[in-house]
């Protein structure tokens, strides 16, 4: 059995908000407002419909039943008993058909290598105590030339004030203590990660909050969030 790459705290402050991932006005409303943009930066470089799709700490499943709905086939895994037990109840709402699985990156990219199309891991990688070991799980599972999508946030002193003190203290965007300085990762550090797994990065992205009119957008400008796509070789 491998020991598992998660830090049991970030699970359990996941796990205590569950019930309210679908909430659109909840803590996980950031989320939320972010999906239709990442699923449609996703579903362009790959196509979705009829994809085999992974997708790598799913939580409630807001991406994962997105595209679910946009005709992928979709897995989604994840360690909080109780993001699994709500993603898969809103299921029935929704009507959308998700495999999801309680295990970690690590074990079902043994059991289940190049079998995806796509492997999308999102706002996760910030949480895990080796993230160089969940990028190596992510590129295990995807097939030559598949994509391998992440997203996460930089870290430097824009990223240290704009995430945690803009949006856990000034916006309250977020509950306090949801992100640790510590555990952001630069984008160099996060392809560096990518290319040692055997992925290329082919695409570095930003996300942008602005605070007046309260919308999210993509485009230049790496320095807090952003999102990386990153191929396979065939
Ligand atoms: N990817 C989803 C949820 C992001 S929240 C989205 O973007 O909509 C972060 C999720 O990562 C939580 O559901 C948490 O339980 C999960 N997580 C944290 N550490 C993990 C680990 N080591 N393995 C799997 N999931 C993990």
């Amino acid at each position: 059995m491998l020991q598992a790459n998660a830090d049991d705290s970030e699970i359990a402050k996941f796990s205590a908000l569950a019930h309210r991932w679908w909430d659109p006005e909840s803590e996980f409303r950031p989320l939320h407002e972010i999906n239709p943009l990442r699923l449609e930066w996703i579903d362009l470089h790959c196509a979705l419909p009829g994809k085999k799709t992974i997708d790598i700490g799913c939580g409630g499943g807001i991406l994962a039943e997105s595209m679910a709905l946009r005709g992928a086939n979709v897995t989604g895994i994840d360690l909080s008993d109780k993001a699994l037990a709500v993603a898969r109840l809103h299921l029935l709402e929704s009507g959308a058909s998700v495999e999801y699985l309680k295990i970690a990156a690590e074990a079902i990219a043994q059991e289940r290598p190049t079998r995806y199309d796509v492997v999308t891991c999102m706002e996760m990688l910030e949480h895990v105590p080796d993230p160089a070991s969940t990028v190596r799980a992510c590129a295990q599972l995807a097939k030559p030339g598949g994509s391998v999508f992440f997203s996460t946030i930089n870290r430097n002193v824009k990223a240290y004030l704009m995430a945690i003190v803009g949006a856990e203290y000034v916006l309250n965007l977020l509950p306090r203590g949801t992100h640790e300085y510590t555990k952001f990762i630069k984008p160099a550090e996060l392809s560096g990660f990518a290319r040692a797994a055997g992925l290329d990065t082919v695409e570095l992205i930003g996300m942008h909050y602005n605070p007046i009119d309260k919308r999210y957008s993509l485009g230049r400008g790496t320095d807090v969030n952003y999102l990386m796509r990153c191929t396979k070789s065939s």
